[in-house]
Parts: C-alpha cells; sequence; structure tokens
C-alpha cells in the first residue's frame, strides 16, 4: 500500500522583509540595484535563498526588450539561479525546507495542453519564464514552481551548476534533437556561455567538434575544451576551411549572437545535415532554397528543455562529463557584465555569488 504523503505547510523561516535585486525599470536602460520585497510562496511554490545564478545572452535581450513578446515592467531578470529552499506554501509535496534547487526559463508550464500532454512542455503557450514572465534570480530570494523547479545534485558547487540550468540543458537539449551519432562532426557556431558548454556536451556524446565563433580567445577555450577544428569567421572563410576539413559536418549548433551566423551554418553542413538554431538575435538572414531542398538539409529551433532533459543535463555535470568554465561577479556589478556581454567580451559564463 502506497503511504500517502501529507502536504507540507512549514511556516515562512524568512520574515517579510525586502531583499536586493537588480530591477530592470525601462528597457535598454541600466538595471537599478534597490531594496524590494522578499516575495511569498503561493500554492505550489517555494522560497529559495539564491546562492548564485549565471547570466545569460537571454537576459540581455530581455532587458533591451529585443523580443516581440516583452516582459512586464519592471522586472528581475535571472533564470540559471541555485539556492537553498526556506519556506514552501501550500499544496508542496515534494520539497522541503533545506533543499537545493534552481529556478530556470520553463519556470512552469500547464501540464494539460497537447504540448504538455506530449512531453514538449517547452512548447506550451501558457509557460511562465524565469526571469521574465516571473521576477528571477537577480536577486537574493526568488520563487520557485516546486513541480518545475530543478533539483540540483547533492555536491554540486552552486557556481559551477548555475549555467547547467539554461546553457547547459539548452545545448545538451539541441544536441539531442540534431540527431548525431558517435564519431560524426558537430559544428558549434558562438562558443560564448552556450557553445563552451556545447563543446564539451558533444564531446561526452561522443561526437567531433569544430568551433566557430569571431574572436580567438574563445576559439582558445574550445580548442582546451576538445575541438579539433576551430575558425574564425570574421577572418577566415568558415565555409571552405570546415567543408575543407570535414567534407561538410553532420550538424550544427547555433548559439552567435549575430544573425550572420545563421545563414553561414548552412554553408557548414554536409548532405542530410540538421542545424540547429538555438541563439536569438533580433533579425533574419537570408536562405538558400535550393541548397537546402538538394542537399536534404533540416533547419529547426530547439528552446531550452524539459524537466527530464534538465535531470539529465545536470547528470552529465553531476557525473564530472561537463563542467563550466566560469567566473564571478557581484549583483552591484550586473551593469557592467552586460556591458562585456554586449562586446563579445566574457569567456565562459559569468556567475553572481550571493554567499
Ligand atoms: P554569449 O554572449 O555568452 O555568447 C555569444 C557568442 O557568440 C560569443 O562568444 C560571441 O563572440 C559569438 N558570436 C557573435 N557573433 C558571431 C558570429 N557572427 N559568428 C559566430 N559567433 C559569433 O551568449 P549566450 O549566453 O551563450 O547566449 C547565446 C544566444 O542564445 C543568445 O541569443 C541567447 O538569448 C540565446 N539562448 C537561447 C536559448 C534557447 O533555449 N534557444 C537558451 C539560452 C540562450
Ligand atoms: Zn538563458
Ligand atoms: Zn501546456
Amino acid at each position: 500500500m502506497m503511504t500517502q504523503t501529507t502536504p507540507t505547510t512549514a511556516a515562512p523561516v524568512v520574515p517579510m522583509g525586502t531583499m536586493r535585486a537588480a530591477v530592470v525599470t525601462e528597457f535598454g536602460a541600466p538595471l537599478q540595484i534597490s531594496q524590494i520585497d522578499v516575495p511569498t510562496p503561493g500554492c505550489g511554490e517555494a522560497l529559495v535563498k539564491v546562492e548564485a545564478s549565471g547570466v545569460c545572452h537571454t537576459d540581455l535581450h530581455a532587458a533591451h526588450g529585443d523580443w516581440p513578446v516583452k516582459p512586464h515592467l519592471p522586472f528581475v531578470p535571472g533564470h540559471e539561479g541555485c539556492g537553498t529552499v526556506v519556506a514552501v506554501g501550500d499544496g508542496v509535496v515534494d520539497l522541503n525546507v533545506g533543499d537545493k534547487v534552481g529556478n530556470a526559463w520553463l519556470w512552469s508550464a500547464c501540464g494539460r495542453c497537447e504540448y504538455c500532454r506530449t512531453g514538449r512542455e517547452t512548447l506550451c503557450e501558457k509557460q511562465i519564464n524565469g526571469g521574465y514572465t516571473v521576477n528571477g534570480s537577480f536577486a537574493t530570494y526568488m520563487l520557485v514552481n516546486a513541480d518545475y523547479a530543478p533539483r540540483i545534485p547533492q555536491l554540486a558547487d552552486p557556481l559551477e551548476v548555475a549555467p547547467v540550468l539554461c546553457a547547459g540543458v539548452t545545448v545538451y537539449k539541441g544536441l539531442k534533437v540534431a540527431d548525431a551519432r558517435p564519431g560524426q562532426w558537430m559544428a558549434i557556431s558562438g562558443i560564448g556561455g552556450l557553445g563552451h558548454i556545447a563543446v564539451q556536451y558533444a564531446r561526452a556524446m561522443g561526437l567531433r567538434v569544430v568551433a566557430v565563433d569571431v574572436d580567438d580567445a574563445k576559439l582558445t577555450l574550445a580548442t582546451r575544451l576538445g575541438a579539433e577544428v576551430v575558425v574564425n569567421a570574421a577572418t577566415h572563410d568558415v565555409v571552405g576551411q570546415v567543408q575543407e576539413a570535414t567534407g561538410g559536418v553532420h550538424g550544427v549548433l547555433v548559439t552567435a549572437v549575430h544573425p550572420q551566423a545563421f545563414g553561414q551554418a548552412i554553408g557548414l553542413a554536409r548532405r542530410g545535415a540538421t542545424i540547429v538554431f538555438l541563439g536569438l538575435p533580433p533579425g533574419d538572414f537570408p536562405a538558400p532554397v535550393f541548397g537546402i531542398v538538394i542537399e536534404g538539409l533540416t533547419i529547426r529551433g530547439s528552446i531550452v528543455g524539459t524537466r527530464q532533459d534538465m535531470a539529465e543535463a545536470l547528470d552529465f555535470y553531476a557525473r564530472g562529463l561537463i563542467r563550466p568554465t566560469v567566473s564571478t561577479t557581484r549583483l552591484e556589478d550586473i551593469n557592467n557584465v552586460f556591458d562585456r556581454m554586449e562586446h563579445g567580451q566574457i569567456e565562459g559564463r559569468i556567475v553572481i555569488d550571493y554567499r
């Protein structure tokens, strides 16, 4: 017989009060470091004391209002946050005070629609996005949805595991849907926060890696992480060099933040390849209809990952198969981090350390 779990309604251990947060008050303006109210966990939610949060390029797009559906102002970005549960709301059955969790971009989904029912919850039209439609991890406390919050592996270093919560799961899922087999070539275009972790997942899956970026420092990092071929797209004939070195790659992940990389990615492919778009720069690009048809190419988008993808992506980290390259900063320095991100000056991921 199954034992009934009693819903926990632990009294909040965090008194009502205020917390430090980086707030977007106007698109394109610097974030304001201010004191705002600590949120109260509602039904099915938990309050988390944030220990670390990665800074994703999506946070920069959000703060700039780059995309057609914009967040309501003011809001707190951040969707690579992890920390410790300090209070749970009504109806939370499997999360307790003291548990380690993260927030993530897929903060929650409806659980009832066609997409949710068919294992494609990242496409749910009623999804709520961390640091976009609900306040995120650029604050000392954040709310999570108990059913959707990623469970952080025991012994994980909060600073290192934080980037897995968006960058990691996104590239892991991207590689899955690229459908390449061990021994085949995978090109990663854009070796930033996402791309440098993509090199590591690709290697862990037995793929051979081509790295493309417009900055030599990123390519040096890619080589260190196991890329066999690296090409600077700003200074070299990237299509010619990749075709010559590999005969055309079996798959491409585009994580770059410039639309030019998207059209270019098609030229790197061999016949029958799948090209997965992950980067989200505003804009579009020209695509050769004839080549795509004749070469039987698949071009597809992919957005973060499901809860199951997340558990698998975190498991790669827990087993030591991937290890994000991180440097740390303080919340107060967020505008400087965004500035460096805009100019492509970050190696790996910058993570805010709240401890
Ligand atoms: P990042 O700033 O850390 O890295 C971007 C990289 O792109 C940099 O290394 C930069 O040098 C490189 N780059 C710029 N122009 C290029 C070009 N023409 N060719 C090749 N490389 C070029 O950003 P990030 O955090 O890795 O995010 C990358 C993009 O992915 C953003 O647009 C972000 O919003 C998006 N994103 C998408 C998902 C998803 O689920 N699909 C998830 C997270 C982030
Ligand atoms: Zn992200
Ligand atoms: Zn749904």
